[in-house]
């Protein structure tokens, strides 16, 4: 039924609006579609759009993206970029310091004398190097084996976040005050931080000692085996 007093109404509201719009000067109406398409689409309502969950990004593309890396000043330093090495799919991460110079010259993490430590470690956890994901703070070799600095780590760790947040491991080791200081944002010494869990990017992480460090202060192996100890109650092991 239509209300007969309502049309009346709305009939003299609209005659009022177009005597206001013709002596405000408006002559006419652009009725073309694209105008009037424009004209309804202001009235609609709609909903904000949700950002879109990003599928994560391959370790290729990654080191497609790092190239021929001249973001630092290591670059003038180093023979090659060495962008970590192991399973895409690791379940355990380990994060080292930076490249001495046998990974400078294999482009490869931890191959030296350390490395091999850490091989051995890795064993004693009932992993294979292959299953695990290794990687380091920078991706370049200090000169003269020094500490990364700070503008070195700043321009690097982006790329590391990215194969952390690719790999989405369970759980990462952090090797050393370096790892440990420039990931957890601490400047607390490795002796008082490992042997317990923190948090990075929604990951539970475990700082514990360099194997650097072990290889000079071998009284300290007993440290590190009850931390991995403590990784191994977390890991998640098949069968
Ligand atoms: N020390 C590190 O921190 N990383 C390596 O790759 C080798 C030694």
């Amino acid at each position: 039924m239509v209300d007969t007093q309502k049309f009346v109404q709305t009939i003299d509201e609209l005659a009022r609006t177009l005597r206001e719009l013709a002596d405000s000067g408006v002559r006419g109406f652009d009725c073309a579609p694209e105008a009037l398409d424009t004209l309804q689409s202001w009235g609609r309502h709609r909903p904000p759009r949700r950002p879109q969950p990003q599928p994560p990004e391959s370790l290729e593309g990654i080191r497609e993206d790092i190239g021929d890396c001249q973001r630092c000043k290591l670059c003038r330093s180093r023979t090659r970029i060495v962008f970590g090495a192991g399973s895409p799919q690791a379940r355990l991460m380990f994060i080292g310091e930076g490249p001495g110079q046998d990974e400078d010259r294999a482009g490869e993490p931890f191959v030296g004398a350390a490395g091999q430590l850490l091989t051995r470690i890795i064993a004693a956890i009932k992993l294979r190097r292959e299953e695990v994901y290794i990687a380091n703070v920078v991706k370049c070799r200090p000169p003269e084996n020094r500490l990364p600095e700070p503008d070195e780590i700043a321009t690097c760790s982006p790329f590391l976040r990215r194969q952390i947040a690719a790999i989405r491991p369970a759980l990462i080791c952090l090797l050393g005050n370096c790892a440990a200081q420039s990931l957890l944002n601490t400047t607390e010494s490795i002796s008082r931080l490992r042997g317990r869990f923190f948090e990075l990017q929604g990951i539970r992480v475990l700082p514990t000692y360099h194997p650097a460090y072990l290889l000079r202060n071998p009284e300290k192996k007993r440290a590190v085996w009850e931390d991995m100890q403590l990784l191994m109650k977390e890991y998640p092991y098949e069968g």
